[in-house]
């Protein structure tokens, strides 16, 4: 007799779990940070429900405009002037039931390095290079592996970069990091001048490149590393010509990015508590005192202007300064800033731990001597 019942009938994912070395369990059970909402996440997305990866986090801070509606399959007419990533997280969760999408509305700079700690991948569609250089460093110290994509016209790049080998800051060029480290030294990079060079781009390319770049998040989550084609390598596509090449990226023996952290604990604080505060009590109370506390961004210690003797002593992120920062509010001249990110337990003990100097999760490390510990700071009730 012909069997009618549901459990006969071929499970949602049957087609897929018929590649030999398909793992649908490890899929539902895996977890995902997505980079941006723009074109290549968009379809990053699309592809990561319909193959019933379980847990997703989007993040990203725009909104939507019309010009994206050409290239973003997850974005509709009405969603105009919405957040990117909660349009964009409503609509992936209405391809698959199955799995789980988060959305968050902000820049991936601005979150604690811990934060990162419970996803199994990173996958980024950026046009940003300071925020690829955040994830390379977030996911080297935290041993994780994060994916890039970029397109350009009908020309797009995807390559894998786990944490051994040649890291994203391997890749630049003498002038790239001339620049990076001239930014990094007064890290005053402007909202108009991240969002400025937007690229021609199309639906077509975003679709080849986001494709390959979840067909390799595929195989690191069923656990098969071994089939991962593009570990320190970038897949170059010309939709031109169709031409496409393989480029083998060379570990740069001298690069700052190469940091992994040994062991990673966790400490809570209250508002209100001291850098000082959390330190001993990381350290069970003993008393370090030779001790000296990292963050994980440089802070503005100061503030100086030398024309009119303007002073700002409020610490602060410098990854949370704005454009009009820059300058002094007496006289608009170039204000002086004295940068650090490295505390003695003295100068710890008058620092108080805001949002302005620490995110929740970020990762404080404690020298002393011989050792080096490092603990993500959550945010809480002691
Ligand atoms: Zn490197
Ligand atoms: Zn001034």
């Amino acid at each position: 007799m012909l069997d009618l019942s549901i459990d006969a009938l071929p499970g949602r994912y049957d087609r897929q779990e018929r590649i030999t070395w398909w793992n649908q369990d490890r899929l539902r059970r895996a977890s995902v940070l997505v980079v941006g909402a723009g074109a290549l996440v968009n379809e990053v997305l699309k592809n990561l429900a319909l193959l019933g990866v379980g847990q997703i986090h989007v993040i990203d801070c725009d909104t939507v405009e019309r010009s994206n509606l050409a290239r973003c399959v997850l974005f509709r007419d009405a969603d105009n002037g919405l957040p990117k990533a909660e349009v964009a997280a409503r609509a992936t969760k209405a391809l698959n039931g199955d799995v789980d999408v988060v959305a968050s509305v902000g820049n991936v700079m601005h979150l604690g390095l811990g934060s990162l700690v419970p996803y199994d991948l990173v996958i980024c569609g950026l046009d940003s290079r300071e925020a690829r250089l955040w994830v390379n460093q977030a996911c080297r110290k935290l041993a994780k592996t994060w994916i890039d994509g970029a397109i350009e016209g009908l020309r797009g790049l995807v390559r894998v970069f786990p944490p051994f080998g040649a890291c994203y800051e391997c890749t630049l060029g003498e002038a790239d990091r001339r620049i990076l480290a001239n930014r990094r030294s007064c890290s005053l990079l402007t909202p108009e001048e991240m969002e400025a060079g937007k690229v021609p781009t199309t639906a077509t390319t975003a679709s080849v490149v986001a494709g390959v770049e979840v067909q390799e998040a595929i195989k690191i989550l069923c656990g098969r590393e071994d089939l991962v084609a593009l570990n320190n390598r970038a897949l170059v596509i010309t939709g031109e010509t169709l031409e496409t090449y393989i480029v083998s990226y060379t570990e740069d023996e001298s690069c700052l990015a190469h940091d992994t952290y040994d062991s990673l604990g966790v400490c809570v604080y209250d508002d209100n508590e001291t850098l000082a505060d959390l330190v001993l009590r990381a350290e069970g109370g003993t008393e370090r005192r030779h001790a000296v506390a990292e963050l994980e961004d440089d802070i503005v210690r100061s503030a100086v202007c030398n024309e009119c003797g303007y002073v700002d002593a409020k610490p602060r992120r410098v990854a949370l300064l704005g454009a009009g920062d820059a300058l002094c509010p007496e006289c608009r001249l170039p204000l002086r800033f004295e940068l650090g990110r490295a505390f003695t337990l003295a100068e710890a003990a008058s620092l108080v731990l805001s949002e302005d100097v620490l995110p929740n999760q970020g990762v404080v490390t404690v020298r002393s001597d011989a050792s080096r510990h490092h603990y993500v700071a959550s945010r809480g009730t002691v």
